[in-house]
């Protein structure tokens, strides 16, 4: 058996047992370099591999080539960049454009003016890896964007982040950008939100702008795209999109993406771009564990010089367990209520402080609006749809998540959820409160499904 013929067969063993997004980064461009008395060398394309692969994935390794040969006893790792793909080679630029006309220094600035193309990099400076808590839930995404930050347009192009609302997605992603901005302040950073992106394309289109609009994205080192999911449906800035994106990867330029679900969920996305997404590393968030929570907690006190005992901090992190960004605005809170009041720090009066917070969404000011926006949202469909009359299989099931958050975190009446509903009875209400509270008790994707609608929910009032 070739050393190859040995490390694809464990390689497939390996890939079974870590998820894709794992097997892809961190097994990519590696190759067996040697096989003698027991002990493999793995090459490796970069150190942060060779730590990843060591460190994590070392027992992995060693059991899938020991189940092929057992006499092998230790694999170890070195940086190679032999076996390590070009990305500038991958493949041939498709649908490949015209080399843009070069536009004079003076005359680009007067277009972006009206083309309203900041030259700003958009970044906030808090948001650095020195104030990025590490948990489980982030430790891939965490050492991704680090990775890519060392090592820009070389080693995962494109990154592509994806997690619910408040889980530290924005943070992460900047922390690239300041990374390399205090390394190199020449570079040429650009954080944007997607909606902004699209806005400025729509805006390009109109004033016959567009290849100003995309010599200027051409141009940049190191692009960073957030919330990259509402470019949904927005067929000609996919397009434009595309050719930008084939660009930048062509000249090793990096592009980070973000995004509230993973390439392969997001709704109306051309394929060739879909492909792209998943052509480099995807790593997720999730939610904050309590050692997290609490860790989270801590640094932030101490950063704001606010002193909090633990129970006290513990007491905020067992009730605000799905989104940081909600997290941290319980702390602020109990810091100011407690330097205003100057009482002493108790669960109770913790409590009391955030009430508004723990208790329900009727309090926080969410109406039936705010369900049915976010409900269609998130299913992708028209608000009209959900109130329709039609049964259509695709609109039942969220017109049905729809009534039964009305009650639960509304708590509104059956015949008023009815009402709201486009005129429904009650008994309609009924059965689908009755119905969703039973299935998502088997039925887990559905209850990750309204978890992730009660965070948006939550997040935006
Ligand atoms: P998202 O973009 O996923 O909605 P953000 O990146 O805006 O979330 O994070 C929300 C808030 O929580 C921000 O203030 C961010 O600094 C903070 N935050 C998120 N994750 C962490 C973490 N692991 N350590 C420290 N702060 C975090
Ligand atoms: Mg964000």
């Amino acid at each position: 058996m070739t050393n190859e013929e040995l490390w694809q067969t464990a390689l497939s063993e390996i890939e079974l047992s870590i998820s894709k997004a794992n097997f892809i980064t961190w097994f990519k461009g590696t190759a067996i370099l040697s096989n003698k008395d027991g002990h493999i060398i793995v090459g490796v394309p970069n150190g942060f591999a060779k730590e990843w692969l060591e460190n994590k994935y070392n027992l992995y390794i060693l059991r899938a080539i020991r189940n092929i040969q057992e006499e092998v006893k230790s694999v170890s790792c070195v940086i190679s960049t032999a076996n390590a793909e070009n990305p500038a080679q991958k493949e041939p630029l498709v649908d490949a454009i015209s080399a843009p006309k070069r536009v004079l220094a003076g005359e680009n600035t007067a277009l972006e003016k009206k083309l309203s193309l900041s030259r700003e990099n958009n970044l906030n400076p808090k948001y650095t890896f020195d104030n990025f808590v590490v948990g489980g839930n982030n430790e891939l995404a965490r050492a991704a964007c680090f990775a890519v930050s060392q090592n820009l347009g070389q080693t995962y192009n494109p990154l592509f982040i994806y997690g619910g609302v408040g889980l530290g997605k924005t943070h992460l992603i900047q922390s690239i950008g300041n990374e390399i901005l205090q390394k190199n302040p020449a570079s040429r950073i650009k954080y944007i939100p997607s909606e902004k992106f699209v806005a400025e394309f729509i805006e390009a289109a109109k004033t016959g702008k567009i290849n100003e609009f995309a010599n200027h994205y051409k141009q940049i080192d190191l692009l960073i795209i957030d919330d990259i999911q509402f470019i949904s449906g927005k067929e000609r800035t996919q397009e434009q999109f595309f050719h930008i994106f084939n660009h930048l990867s062509q000249s090793n330029k990096q592009i980070v993406l973000s995004s509230d679900k993973p390439p392969k969920a997001i709704q109306i996305l051309e394929e060739r771009l879909r492909s792209r997404f998943e052509g480099g590393m995807i790593a997720d968030v999730s939610k904050p564990d309590f050692e997290t929570r609490m860790a989270i907690l801590k640094k932030k006190a101490l950063r704001e010089g606010f002193s909090i005992d633990d129970e006290s901090l513990g007491f905020i992190a067992n009730n605000i367990k799905n989104n940081i960004r909600e997290l941290e605005g319980a702390l602020n809170r109990v810091a100011v209520s407690a330097q205003l009041s100057k009482r002493e720090l108790t669960p109770g009066y913790i409590a009391s402080i955030l009430g508004e917070i723990i208790s329900s969404g009727k309090k926080k000011g969410i109406t039936h609006k705010h369900i049915l926006k976010v409900v269609s949202g998130f299913y992708d469909i028209n608000i009209d749809e959900l109130l329709a009359k039609n049964r259509k299989r695709e609109v039942v099931k969220p017109r049905q998540v729809a009534m039964y958050l009305m009650r639960s975190e509304l708590q509104y009446s059956y015949p008023g959820i009815g009402d709201k509903l486009g005129g429904r009875d009650h008994t309609t209400a009924i059965h689908a409160f009755d119905k969703i509270s039973k299935a998502i008790k088997i039925d887990e994707k559905l209850l990750e499904e309204i978890a992730s609608i009660k965070d948006q929910l939550y997040s935006i009032v």
